[in-house]
């Protein structure tokens, strides 16, 4: 995932690749003396990160580094990106994140929020994050629409557990799913 991270508060910005951005900051954290804060998330590649580099250089605060000045056109800029549309479903009028997830005791999809796929109870619905590491995350579509992490996301199941299908996609969570949560 592409995250940025604020330093202090509106401060300099780090914009940079990690699988999980949540464990990034913290890393991060350990060699500054500044609060850091993850600001916004979304889905990319190492590529992509090259992209945003290359892109924003003139912002740059160091040549070499990861560190931005923060400028309105650099948020315009990550705004204007493309990556892969995050899935939202309308209830009660507001449009919210979905999580799909194969049966009721599979893995959910990657969490657009902080990378990690997460273990619901049964039942679909609303349900609040299991990221939530009380930082103000965002993601957002290409149409520029934000969602915070702190709102919560729908929990949908393409099979339900009457269906006695053969749990074969979970090789690819297989690893990540110890440091999932499994609560509802
Ligand atoms: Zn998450």
């Amino acid at each position: 995932m592409i995250y940025v991270i604020e330093e202090g508060l509106n401060g300099h910005i780090k914009i940079g690749y990690a699988r999980r951005p949540d464990k990034r900051k913290l890393t991060l954290q350990n060699g500054n003396s500044n609060r850091l804060t993850v600001i916004m998330t979304f889905e990319g590649d190492p590529s992509l990160e090259n992209k945003i580099h290359k892109d924003l250089s003139k912002y740059k605060i160091r040549e070499d580094g990861e560190w931005f000045y923060r400028n309105e056109k650099v948020f315009a800029y990550l705004n204007s990106l493309s990556p892969i549309e995050p899935k939202t479903e309308m209830m009660n009028e507001e449009e919210f994140i979905v999580l799909w997830r194969d049966s009721e005791d599979s893995p959910t999809d990657y969490c657009p929020f902080c990378g990690e796929r997460h273990t619901h109870g049964q039942g679909d619905g609303h349900r609040a994050s299991h990221c939530a590491l009380g930082n103000p995350f965002f993601t957002r579509k290409s149409d520029g629409k934000i969602f915070e992490q702190k709102r919560g996301y729908i929990v949908r199941t393409y099979k339900k557990a009457h269906n006695r299908r053969i749990h074969g996609d979970r090789r690819s969570g297989s690893t990540r799913e110890r440091t999932s949560m499994a609560c509802a």
